[in-house]
């Protein structure tokens, strides 16, 4: 099966800052193997509801493995047993409409725009995630697909999703707001008072006042990452590029765009208010 990449243009190395091992809303699942592996440390490992059923518990600095910045299993038996979603980390998996499973990073992460993403790296990540939901994975594509063969553009105003797929590729593979705004025109025509007009002004003064305009092309990059995602779906496509461009907005206040990144995942993936 053919994974997606969501993240082209990013690059990522860890640096061991132990962000992700302590920051608030991250929980680690463990799956079968996991449990086995860590037989050793039964005290740190706590029941939970949902699909994994057991987890690591966490203290007010994060999880309860963590020793110094350091994790306790690393240190203790070696890196290959350490949960499978401590290893996975920054990587993660959606699903596409159509059922393919979508690479994504998580801008969180401190390693995000180090070193580089090589392609052992990439696939190294799928067969983790692989392992991590082996006899759940068929599953997991079965929920996370859509089974309508049309989506909404508008209410009441339905297309193929292959189509919805290609609007907002086109709209957000643009290098700059301006040439957004009129691939924005193009696709929406009439209904082009459906969109926030008044934040597409809004960001192009924000990139002059925030003197942030050397940002403009990675925003957009980021928006289209986003828009691969699964995070908007479920709403007509006119919303969902309204909540793009609301988040292209908020990043026009970050100079270190990449953070500003980094609070935006930190709120779609830990539910952070
Ligand atoms: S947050 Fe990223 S860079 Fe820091 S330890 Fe975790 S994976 Fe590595
Ligand atoms: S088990 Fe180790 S790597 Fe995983 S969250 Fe805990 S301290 Fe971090």
């Amino acid at each position: 099966m053919d994974w997606e990449i969501t993240f082209k243009g990013i690059t990522y190395e860890c640096i061991n800052c132990a962000y992700c091992c302590s920051c608030k809303g991250w929980r680690i699942y463990l799956n079968y193997f996991d449990r086995l592996k860590l037989k050793d440390y039964e005290y740190a490992i706590e029941p939970c509801e949902g699909e994994f059923k057991y987890r690591l518990k966490v203290n007010e600095k994060g999880c309860v493995l963590l020793n110094n910045n350091l994790c306790r299993i690393h240190l203790e038996k070696g890196y290959e047993f350490k949960p499978l979603m401590c290893m996975i980390f920054p990587f993660s998996c959606m699903i596409k409409w159509d059922g393919t499973p979508l690479l994504i990073i998580k801008h969180y992460c401190s390693g995000i725009k180090k070193g580089k993403i090589s392609k052992k790296v990439v696939n190294e990540a799928i067969e983790l995630i692989k392992e991590l939901y082996f006899d759940m994975f068929e599953e997991i594509i079965e929920n996370g697909m859509e089974h309508s063969s049309k989506t909404e553009i508008f209410e009441n105003f339905r297309v193929d999703w292959e189509e919805r797929e290609d609007f907002g590729r086109y709209i957000f593979s643009s290098k700059t707001f301006d040439e957004m705004f009129e691939r924005c025109r193009e696709i929406f025509g009439n209904k082009i008072n459906k969109l926030n007009l008044e934040e597409i002004d809004e960001i192009k003064n924000n990139l002059q006042r925030y003197n942030t305009k050397e940002n403009e092309e990675e925003i957009l990059r980021y928006l289209l990452e986003l828009n691969r995602r699964e995070h908007f779906r479920k709403l007509p496509f006119y919303r969902e590029v309204n909540k793009l461009i609301n988040i292209g907005n908020y990043l026009t206040k970050y100079k270190n765009v990449f953070k500003g990144e980094g609070e935006v995942d930190k709120k779609l993936f830990l539910n952070l208010k």
